[in-house]
């Protein structure tokens, strides 16, 4: 189905009513469909999800229009506490619309499962025949998630890392790489990393104390691009250029900084975590990978980097995103139904790219009205200078 454009000038200015209209227009949702964008869960899909439930706790669900994403128009769904983000977001969404929209990408959906082996008699030996064994370790999970392998995902290939010099002494941790297709597979990995558990204890000479997955699930990144031309960056107070020039000055300020690095990363995840809350992900669980993704190289620092080029401001934004469209809160949330309905019903690849753009647009905006605070606080230094 070809999609209406997100274009939506005026969207802002309507009564909730309306917007509810239009966007049920412009998604073609039906009259159930439409009900559950009042708030969706009931107190007996609630006990599904959690313990102890005594209630259900709202929070606002938001569109921001403007999204062109690989040639695609979206209508983003955002779920957010915070005011200016939805109209920020909107507005960067659509700068980079003028430069051709966002370009994403991602990796297959692989996650890792972790199993920590202690007191190993000969750590070097152990790894030896765990490798050696391999395939037939995997071989041993057959039985597992069928629906994953029918659906061409499952496990992959073991690694092993030593950790020699721990405070609890040396201890041998095998990586189990896990392709969990469309789902988040937190699930999928642990059951599958408890499985192994006793032939790993049998070729370490070991025992296996933890099994779970790795949240720093860095062979799931997904990445978002955009290239908005300078003269879209204009303003009647300021040049593009000089916009442009400050979103880079302060890009590499959070490339170098980590106090300003963990404010910049906030920023980003005021749109990821909204389009995720939206879309019924563990926000947890991407936080905390992209956060130790962040610190990969020992450093803490920006996940954008932003820099001009042939007359354009172009940015980028990669960071792992564990994302699922099926299990979890997507079976029983009918508001989450809805936002992947709206969405277009992407895979977990698909909705990763979605959330990789939304954080990329979330930091131009904020990145943008820093830098145009600053020049503006500059330019009335220099005309203060000026006058006396
Ligand atoms: P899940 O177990 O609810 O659903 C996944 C299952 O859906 C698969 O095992 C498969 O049987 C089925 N399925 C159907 N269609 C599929 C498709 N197209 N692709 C893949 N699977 C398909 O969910 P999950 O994704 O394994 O686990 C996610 C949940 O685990 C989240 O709610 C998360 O909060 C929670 N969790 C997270 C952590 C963590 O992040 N550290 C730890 C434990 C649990």
């Amino acid at each position: 189905m070809i999609r209406p454009s997100s274009r939506l000038p005026g969207f802002y200015h309507l009564p909730p009513q309306q917007r509810q209209d239009a966007l049920a227009a412009w998604a073609a949702l039906d009259s159930e469909q439409q009900a559950a964008l009042a708030g969706g869960l009931d107190l007996a899909a609630a006990e599904q999800l959690v313990e102890n439930v005594v209630g259900l706790y709202a929070l606002p669900l938001a569109i921001a229009p403007n999204f062109l994403i690989d040639g695609r128009d979206y209508l983003l769904p955002l779920v957010i506490e915070e005011p200016s983000v939805v109209a920020a977001m909107s507005n960067a969404a659509r700068l980079a619309r003028a430069g051709g929209g966002f370009h994403t990408g991602s990796d297959e959906p692989v996650m890792i499962g972790q199993m920590q082996l202690l007191d190993v008699p000969d750590p070097d030996a152990a790894r030896d025949r765990i490798l050696a064994a391999q395939a037939e370790l995997l071989a041993g999970l057959q039985g597992l998630h069928p629906t994953i392998r029918r659906l061409g995902g499952g496990p992959l290939g073991l690694e092993v890392r030593p950790l020699l010099h721990t405070p609890a002494g040396p201890m041998l941790i095998v990586h189990l790489l896990f392709d969990t297709r469309d789902a988040m597979g937190a699930n999928a990995v642990n059951t599958a990393c408890e499985a192994l558990a006793p032939a790993l204890e049998t070729l370490s000479r070991g025992r296996v104390l933890l099994r779970i997955l790795s949240n720093l699930s860095d062979r799931r990144r997904a990445w978002a691009a955009c290239r908005v031309p300078l003269a879209a960056l204009d303003s009647e107070t300021f040049a593009g250029a000089a916009v442009a020039q400050g979103i880079v000055a302060a890009n590499a300020f959070a490339l170098a900084d980590p106090y300003r690095a963990a404010t910049h990363n906030k920023g980003i995840f005021n749109g990821i975590d909204a389009a995720a809350l939206a879309t019924g992900q563990d926000w947890r669980a991407i936080e905390a990978g992209a956060h130790a993704y962040a610190a990969r190289d020992g450093h803490y620092r920006a996940l954008t980097t932003w820099q001009i080029e042939a007359g354009h401001l172009a940015g980028r934004l990669e960071l792992p995103l564990a994302v699922g469209v099926v299990g979890g809160m997507t079976r029983h949330h009918p508001t989450v139904r809805v936002a992947l309905h709206i969405l277009g019903h992407p895979d977990a690849r698909g909705l990763a790219q979605i959330l990789a753009a939304a954080g990329l647009a979330q930091n131009l905006a904020a990145l943008r009205a820093l830098a145009a605070e600053g020049i503006q606080q500059g330019h009335m230094a220099l005309h203060q200078r000026r006058q006396t």
